[in-house]
């Protein structure tokens, strides 16, 4: 009888170079502190930078979401799945980018997706960042658009490739506002620019910048002050949002038209109630607490600065995504390892997320986290990194 078996050397190969994922259970809520078999550790890998996954007014939304329109939703969006608050979210998420109009989609992911493979065709080119996300690489892969790549925030790169692009109808720029692994901040006012004088356009995912950087969390777009600039904004709801979900903002023409050709919100179920009712009131928070916001933005800097003056490299990072570089990808796992055993949740993250001898442990410090947390695992980093000749 046929098998996978065929995949077990893959699988074997993965191992010995210590690249197979080991999942860690949470055995508690998401928070500045968790529980792991049975020990309770520091958090510095989840994306919950505001807190928001327990906040009590989002858990109660959640609650209320339940009790007032049931467990699921029964259909698709285009059917008979759309809820009244589905729409009043989607009217809310159009004020906070401040579009005219936006549509949510099942997660970040199938956003993505959805945008990428449906608003382009083969007279027009999409140019996209190296490093841009995975779910942009897969939708780019799914959309019959031309493509070029171009080198990393690297504008000159960009400007050619948009010379070469001057027969196509359209060229849209794609790139992670801000990128998850480095945490670097992409060029947007120059790539708005450039877009300008070759007459293309622009859009930017905010996954990591949403609830984080700009007014209120507005993202980047807000944060360079290009509100009205940049042709589509995708964020997500399941980061900083603390939920699940993605969502594109746009003008309505845009919004419209995904509204019938973005395949998952045509061909899967939508949104839990109680999913939909805790993005609601997590985009409440974001207006009514603006502190969470600065607080996260003072551990940040807090941290960051914690660990360069031991003496880590933390590349390019500019935003709460902090990497601590290893290069090699064995002592990136032994980093994370060795954090473990002395109370912190920090993973390692090597090839293929990031590219080959530049592994990394990455942390994410979040508004949830005391000074003393923050103290404390600053003291099993120099303690790891001291054990592995790291500093
Ligand atoms: C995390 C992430 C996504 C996916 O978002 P989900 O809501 O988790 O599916 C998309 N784009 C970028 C840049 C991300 O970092």
């Amino acid at each position: 009888m046929a098998d996978f078996s065929f995949l077990d050397n893959d699988f074997k190969l993965l191992k010995n170079e210590g690249l197979s994922h080991k999942k860690n259970p949470l055995e508690t809520e998401q928070g500045a502190k968790i529980r792991m078999g049975g020990r309770e550790v520091i958090q510095l890998s989840s994306n919950n930078y505001l807190g928001l996954t327990a906040h009590p007014h989002v858990k109660k939304a959640a609650i209320d979401g339940v009790k007032k329109y049931g467990a699921g939703t029964g259909s698709v969006r285009t059917i008979a799945g759309t809820f009244t608050i589905h729409e009043e979210l989607e009217q809310k998420l159009a004020a906070f980018k401040k579009t005219e109009s936006a549509i949510v989609f099942q997660s970040g992911f199938t956003a993505n997706q959805a945008i990428l493979s449906s608003v382009l065709t083969e007279k027009d080119v999409i140019l996209t960042d190296e490093l841009n996300h995975a779910s942009i690489i897969d939708g780019i892969r799914l959309s019959k658009a031309e493509r070029k790549i171009y080198h990393h925030v690297d504008m000159n790169s960009l400007e050619t490739a948009l010379k070469q692009s001057m027969k196509y109808r359209n060229r849209l720029i794609v790139t992670d506002g801000v990128f998850s692994m480095d945490g670097n901040i992409a060029p947007l006012p120059e790539i708005v620019t450039l877009a300008e004088k070759y007459d293309a356009l622009v859009m930017v995912d905010d996954a990591h910048a949403s609830g984080v950087l700009g007014e209120n969390g507005r993202g980047t777009v807000n944060h360079y002050g290009l509100d009205g600039k940049v042709h589509i904004q995708i964020g997500t709801l399941s980061k900083a949002i603390g939920v699940l979900g993605g969502y594109a903002a746009g003008s309505r023409s845009l919004i419209d038209y995904l509204a019938c050709h973005g395949r998952p919100y045509l061909f899967s179920t939508s949104h839990p109630p109680a999913v939909t009712m805790a993005c609601s009131a997590a985009i409440d928070v974001l207006l009514s607490e603006p502190e969470r916001i600065e607080k996260l933005r003072r551990n940040a800097r807090y941290f960051k600065n914690g660990l360069q003056s031991a003496g880590f490299d933390t590349g390019k990072s500019e935003t709460p995504i902090t990497p601590v570089m290893t290069g090699k990808e064995q002592l990136a796992f032994e980093l994370s390892n060795k954090l473990l055993e002395y109370g912190v949740l920090a993973k390692g993250i090597a090839y293929p997320t990031v590219a080959k001898g530049e592994a990394r442990v990455r942390t994410i410090v979040t508004a949830d986290h005391s000074e003393k947390d923050l103290n404390d695992a600053l003291a099993a980093f120099s303690k790891a990194g001291k054990e592995l000749q790291i500093i």
